[in-house]
């Protein structure tokens, strides 16, 4: 055993060995997996094996491909077979709403490149004959999924790596991390201490044990997982016989249940209502290669439902029932990546589907660590996207939560109950006595809307428009009208300090930074040049800066900041979470308004647009800023949450004269949308370009150099590919949600497919399964076949949207080709909602007041 390696990788399950090869493949050989005992003595060995590429989250979904893409050449390096068996699998629907979940997931596969297809339900029967059709309306067929021998596959991602110079040390547990004062590690094992550069906690089980080593409680939990084996069933053997082919993996959403054929049998799994966390608080260093006792009673509800859905299985002799754990973290997705206040301590771990999740998991994590950058858009599985308040409790109510649902619908407008309330402000009782919808907000109570009082302050969860729709419209028409408050305490708020304070922001942003006393808007790009950040910053003082950004990314562009923050503490940054609330006034009458709460001249002329104040608010100490998102004449007041509720009265007494509404966040919102404004984690990601983005007013290529100049010097010379479009939708009775495809009538017109534009494309398998209808999907040609229809083809796709309440107009914003970015034209577009698609045309200015009049006020 070496004592001094680049990296220690901490685990050798499924991910520990897929990071330790996508490590070994990105150049540093200097590196060394240890396991406690024997490769797969967590998790992996009993896993049931099956893959496939959907994910709620496209970006997710793409690393998923990437994985499934990865087996052919793990095969050929390794020498090791993982039992491929791409046999493709058909969800179903049993209701109307499950059909729409199944169009919306078609529909974002298109632009995925992934070639799935809606069918009928006897259609499905012919690919899974025991089942009864009679109880479900629909389904949608994957060609892109399968089964794989889970340990074969750990081992051959092991032998590839060692292959390629990796070490693997096998029955070594670790003790302990200790780091050293330059950042490096001692890894203290069994076996003895190794000095590493880094480390990474592949723990699986354990994952949390290790993390609690370094002083970090990581958001996982292990649940008890069954599935069961029948006895050799002559039907499927007379299947394969008759058709030549495997039965497909089937998903039956209502039942619970998931099931394919295992050998010449079948293989039945549930994720069941009654489920059951495993080992809550600490796991046992003495598991290994060993089950849990089977408790058929809990399943038994969901096996009930699925003996009726799939009557031919119903008969068959259990062979064998198992009963294992694994891990998930809070919302089901990976956690990966360095963790934000350690140096070089990284995580790959709550993989939840090792087997469809590991490779994208081991490639981003490698690109990370050997190259600073992930190379892809992981937000969805970035461990930074958990705040403190992500207990061990939370977790544990949020995990359950998660299992018992995985297989419920989830409506674009549900707000999910379990673990709440977590954090509230001083306001949380008076909202909540005004009927607010409350939503989650980065583990924050927020406003959402107001119900009418008398009724039950709930949303009507839908694809539809639903019954926030009256009183969001009411709410924006009130604010437009005259004036209108609302919460904004869950944006994120920094101070930036020092002498080096304003070089430290110069270098990071892409903005010049403002004179005292003024505000500016500024991305911030990494050094690919792609968008990381999108910030209001004021200069507060002579040596010092507040900063509002988006509050989900607050551990993410802290992890960002501190990275870059200078060795000689001339800059210290401080995150203020909750130390520090605010309450937004907008509309015509909010000077006004503003003016009888203060002693202080804040007409246009003396305060004017983008500028900073501190000044008492009802007597309050404030900081002011004279800008809104709503895109109206307006201000964002920032205070102490001991004064909250004080600024809060003053303002609503003052704005009575006025007709003052209160206003939640679908409110804000809608009237965002009606601006052209982006919003951060869905306009704007780390996958688009600033120019891609729309951002180039707030790109000052004169300025100081900064981070991603060169590359967004680039984008500007070469031209964006993409543009960020703005577009008013024919929509019916449902708007866009966010990532449905946007179809253009250009035939003729190459813009190369959206499968370019992303990294992946279609999983591509040559050979494997080629007589299964829909598998040529998986050969390179025929990825786009979805992608076009007659003259029309999907340029691209859409990021969010909703109904513009002010401008009655239905509103998406979406990314397509920078071509077709200014092109006006009537019946150019189409945007696929629900499995219809509905006319679209892009609006280059914004429909409500387009030159900013009324904002400047
Ligand atoms: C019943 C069941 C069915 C499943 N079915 C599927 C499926 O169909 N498809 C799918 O994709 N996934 C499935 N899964 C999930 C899958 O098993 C996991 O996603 C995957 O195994 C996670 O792998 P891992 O490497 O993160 O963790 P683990 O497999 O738990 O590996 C962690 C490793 O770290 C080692 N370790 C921990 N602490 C230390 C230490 N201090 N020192 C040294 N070594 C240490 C452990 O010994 C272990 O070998 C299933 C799981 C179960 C239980």
């Amino acid at each position: 055993m070496k004592s001094h390696v680049k990296a220690v990788v901490i685990g050798g399950g499924v991910v520990g060995c897929s990071v330790l090869y996508h490590l070994a493949k990105a150049g540093w050989t200097d590196i060394m997996l240890i396991e406690r005992s024997e490769l797969t003595s967590g998790s992996s060995w009993h896993a049931a094996g099956g893959f496939h590429t959907l994910n709620g989250d496209p970006n997710v979904a793409k690393l998923q491909a990437y994985t499934v893409q990865l087996y052919k050449e793990l095969e050929e390096i390794s020498g090791q077979s993982c039992s491929l068996h791409l046999t493709g699998g058909v969800m179903l629907a049993d209701s109307p709403e499950r059909m729409d979940f199944l169009r919306l997931a078609h529909a974002k596969g298109r632009y995925l490149g992934m070639d799935t297809e809606l069918i009928t339900p006897s259609e499905a029967k012919s690919m899974f004959p025991f089942m009864d059709e009679s109880h479900f309306v629909g389904a949608m067929w994957d060609p892109v999924e399968g089964h794989l021998d889970p340990s074969g596959t750990t081992i051959a991602y092991s032998k590839a790596a060692k292959k390629l110079g990796a070490e693997i040390v096998l029955r070594n547990p670790v003790k302990d991390l200790t780091q050293q004062p330059d950042g490096t590690w001692n890894v203290v094992t069994e076996q003895g201490t190794i000095h590493a550069e880094h480390v990474v906690n592949c723990g699986g089980l354990w994952a949390r044990e290790i993390g609690r080593m370094v002083g970090v409680e990581l958001p996982v939990l292990a649940m008890e997982h069954m599935y069961l084996l029948t006895e050799p069933m002559p039907e499927v053997e007379a299947f394969n016989k008759e058709t030549g082919r495997e039965m497909v993996g089937v998903l039956d959403f209502k039942g619970e249940i998931y099931t394919r054929q295992e050998r010449n049998g079948i293989l039945l799994g549930t994720y069941e209502k009654a489920c059951k966390p495993w080992s809550p608080v600490n796991t046992p260093w003495d598991f290994g290669h060993e089950l849990l006792a089977p408790d058929l009673d809990r399943i038994a509800p969901s096996l009930e439902l699925g003996f009726k859905h799939f009557p031919g299985i119903a008969n068959a002799g259990i062979k064998q029932v198992i009963n294992g754990p694994f891990t998930f973290a809070p919302d089901g997705n990976p956690l990966v990546g360095p963790v934000q206040g350690l140096t070089n301590f990284w995580v790959a771990c709550g993989v939840m589907a090792g087997f469809s999740q590991g490779g994208g998991v081991g490639l981003a994590l490698s690109n990370w660590m050997v190259n600073g950058d992930p190379g892809f858009d992981v937000w969805g599985m970035d461990v930074a996207r958990w705040g403190e308040w992500a207990s061990l409790r939370y977790t544990n109510a949020k995990v359950r939560e998660n299992y018992s649902s995985r297989f419920s619908i989830r409506f674009p407008n549900e707000e999910l109950p379990a673990a709440r309330p977590a954090q509230t402000t001083p306001l949380y009782d008076t909202m909540v006595a005004q009927n607010a919808v409350m939503g989650d907000s980065w583990g924050l109570e927020t406003p959402l809307w107001f119900a009418r009082k008398g009724t039950e302050p709930k949303d009507v969860v839908s694809f539809h428009r639903s019954n926030d729709f009256e009183h969001v419209g009411n709410e924006v028409r009130a604010t437009r009208n005259s004036v209108g408050v609302t919460e904004i305490a869950n944006f994120a708020k920094y101070d930036v300090s020092g002498s080096g304070s304003e070089d430290f922001l110069n270098r990071l942003m892409t903005n010049r930074m403002p004179k005292k006393g003024r505000i500016v808007l500024t991305p911030m790009l990494n050094e690919k040049g792609k968008l990381i950040g999108d910030f209001t910053i004021a200069k507060t003082g002579d040596e010092k800066f507040m900063i509002w950004g988006s509050s989900a990314a607050q551990k993410y562009h802290m992890r960002w900041f501190e990275q870059h923050l200078a060795k000689d503490g001339s800059v210290r940054i401080h995150r203020f979470d909750q130390t520090l609330v605010g309450l937004s006034i907008a509309g015509p009458n909010s000077q006004k308004l503003l003016a009888k709460l203060v002693d202080v001249d804040v007409s246009s002329k003396a305060f004017r647009f983008m500028d900073f104040r501190e000044m008492a608010v009802g007597g309050a100490p404030c900081m002011v800023n004279r800008i809104t998102y709503t895109g109206d004449l307006g201000y964002e007041i920032w205070m102490a949450p001991s004064y909250e509720r004080l600024v809060y009265a003053e303002i609503k007494k003052a704005g009575e004269e006025f007709g003052i509404v209160d206003f939640g966040m679908r409110a804000l919102l809608s009237m965002r949308l009606e601006k052209n404004f982006p919003t951060w984690f869905r306009e704007l990601r780390p996958i688009y370009g600033p120019f891609e983005g729309g951002m180039d007013r707030f790109i000052k290529m004169d300025k100081n150099d900064f981070i991603g100049r060169d590359a967004a010097a680039k984008e500007f010379s070469d031209g964006p590919k993409l543009r960020r479009v703005s577009l008013i939708v024919d929509a019916v009775d449902a708007d866009v949600m966010g990532d449905e495809p946007i179809w253009a009538k250009v035939s003729g017109r190459d813009f190369g497919t959206v499968g370019k534009t992303h990294e992946f494309g279609a999983p591509r398998f040559d050979a494997s399964g080629a007589e299964i209808r829909g598998s040529e999907a998986a050969t390179g040609a025929s990825a786009v076949r979805g992608l076009h229809d007659g003259e029309w083809s999907v340029v691209g796709w859409v990021t969010s949207g909703g109904f513009a309440h002010y401008v009655e107009k239905s509103m998406a914003q979406g990314y397509v080709p920078a071509e077709l970015a200014n092109d006006e034209s009537e019946g150019l577009f189409e945007i696929e909602i629900l499995g219809h698609r509905r006319k679209a045309r892009i609006n280059v200015e914004a429909p409500f007041d387009p030159a900013g009049e009324k904002m400047r006020g």
